[in-house]
């Protein structure tokens, strides 16, 4: 049972793997520091880290799932397609919000029932602001990218610096950060770039932002310190860095729980074994998150680009479509890269923590998805940054002109809706260079590596008692409950 003084916090994640592991590592977090905390999932989300929550209900920690059901069919998607894993693509995003959108009444209903002192939203959910301020509860969206990329966000809807230039190609400032950054239009995320009626919503999510009482980040304060800074005067409101998540709430766990897929950890896995016969730092691990599948022209490039590189690579492939002809390049390309031991394909989804924890992964390929940097940072890790979709590009320009530690692979555009065709934007020579950069000798390889491990080391004391990430988590705590307290008395009058 809750005890009286016990922190009730909801937390409301988007049901996809970006949004949905980092929310629910925090709700863990929250949990783990004496809170009392339920996450609000779809039936297909839930079971993939039901095992987990259920470990730490064991242990004593209280903390469970409200299912709410995804009205799937309503908004013309299969069942269950929310699943992360191998179902889901950039296309459907729109359909899964209207899906969730359309969950509103239910949501608040479950909200009135459960009678939190908190709600901890994702900050695609708009409508909170207005559910927490009927309740009188505080309401804190979780920002599931950088500090970095959302006062881009802020500064580009504010000034508007990409319109009215003369071509795509020419450069702009983005303005009001502390560094000179630059960026061509093709480059800025899609809801930004044109308004119409598709990103009323975004507007909506950005202006909920500066009505909530706070933000929260899965960053830290050593990694982008003056952009929590620009935050706070962009904003206007306060905001907590309590990460690198992942690696704090799975610290204490030999197995490294890696959110919810323990299911999945096979006795001895076969990318295990691969790795352990490998020098350290000498594998490459090419991954694009849980959402992007590349066009079967630039799958071709890729597998060339890493085949010529000569280094080692680990390559998780998510496909889209039955392809006979992609499926006859890629059995052929995975049979030869099995017989010189070059390279590991792993099909769909991988145990990313585990890997890049390994010793003897040296770098990552990845499309800038924030929980993909944040977990090659935390491993020590230099980029090579291929952004796809989204803020990703954002994301590319923190690691590559800010932090210093990673190289760009020269992706110029932006393509939210993977509206390519089936094109290779990215040539197998252009790969075979950054990865040889990156996994070589070359000394501005190493100086990254260098960087990247400083980081590294950063991550690891952030959380630890006394680190920022810790202190900060300990403070909203606190804070919320004197909030909670404060809101008693004056109920009691
Ligand atoms: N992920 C994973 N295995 C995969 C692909 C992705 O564990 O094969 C995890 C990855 O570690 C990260 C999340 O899924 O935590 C993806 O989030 P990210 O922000 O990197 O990209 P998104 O999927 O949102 O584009």
């Amino acid at each position: 049972a809750q005890c009286r003084n016990q922190l009730n916090v909801l937390f409301l994640p988007y049901p996809t793997p970006g949004h949905m592991i980092p929310m629910v590592d925090t709700a863990r977090l929250f949990a783990k520091h004496g809170a009392s905390a339920t996450i609000i999932a779809t039936q297909a989300n839930a079971l993939t880290f039901q095992k987990v929550i259920e470990d730490d209900f064991s242990c004593g920690y209280d903390i469970r799932t409200q299912v709410i059901p995804f009205p799937a069919d309503q908004v013309g998607l299969p069942d269950g397609v929310e699943n992360i894993k191998d179902s889901t693509t950039p296309e459907m995003l729109g359909q899964i919000s209207h899906g969730i959108s359309m969950l509103k009444d239910q949501i608040e209903l479950l909200f009135h029932d459960l009678q939190p002192d908190c709600i901890v939203t994702d900050f695609c959910y708009p409508w909170t602001v207005e559910s927490a301020t009927k309740l009188g509860i505080p309401r804190l969206f979780f920002y599931s990218s950088s500090y970095f990329s959302n006062c881009v966000s802020h500064s580009i809807r504010k000034h508007r610096p990409h319109e009215n230039l003369v071509s795509d190609t020419h450069k702009f400032i983005i303005p009001g950060l502390p560094q000179r950054i630059e960026m061509t239009p093709p480059q800025v995320a899609e809801w930004e770039r044109t308004k119409n009626e598709t990103t009323g919503y975004f507007d909506a999510m950005f202006e909920s932002e500066t009505k909530s009482y706070g933000a929260l980040y899965n960053s830290f304060h050593e990694l982008e310190s003056d952009y929590e800074q620009l935050h706070q005067s962009l904003l206007g409101i306060k905001s907590w860095t309590i990460g690198p998540v992942s690696s704090w709430v799975n610290k204490d766990d030999e197995q490294k729980a890696n959110r919810g897929h323990k299911e999945d950890l096979e006795e001895e896995p076969q990318w295990l074994n691969w790795l352990n016969s490998k020098q350290n730092e000498s594998v490459l691990y090419v991954c694009f998150g849980s959402l992007v599948w590349l066009p079967h022209a630039q799958l071709v490039e890729l597998a060339h680009g890493l085949e010529h590189s000569g280094h080692s690579f680990i390559w998780v492939i998510r496909k889209k479509d039955e392809n006979e002809n992609e499926d006859s390049f890629l059995q052929e390309f995975e049979k030869r890269m099995k017989e010189n031991k070059k390279g590991f394909i792993i099909w769909n989804w991988a145990p990313q923590l585990l890997i890049l924890d390994h010793p003897a992964i040296g770098g990552m390929v990845t499309h800038c998805g924030w929980n993909s940097i944040l977990e090659s940072v935390s491993a020590g890790l230099p980029m090579i940054t291929w952004p796809i979709f989204a803020e990703q590009s954002y994301n590319e320009k923190l690691v590559v002109d800010v932090l210093k530690i990673g190289v760009s692979v020269g992706v110029n555009e932006n393509t939210f809706w993977m509206s390519l065709g089936d094109e290779a934007m990215v040539r197998r020579e252009d790969i075979v260079k950054v990865v040889m950069l990156l996994m070589g000798s070359s000394q501005e390889g190493k100086e990254m590596r260098k960087r990247a491990r400083k980081l590294s080391d950063a991550a690891k004391r952030t959380i630890e008692e006394g680190g920022h990430s810790y202190n900060n988590l300990t403070q909203l705590i606190y804070d919320l409950k004197s909030l909670k307290i404060s809101k008693a008395l004056t109920e009691a009058g």
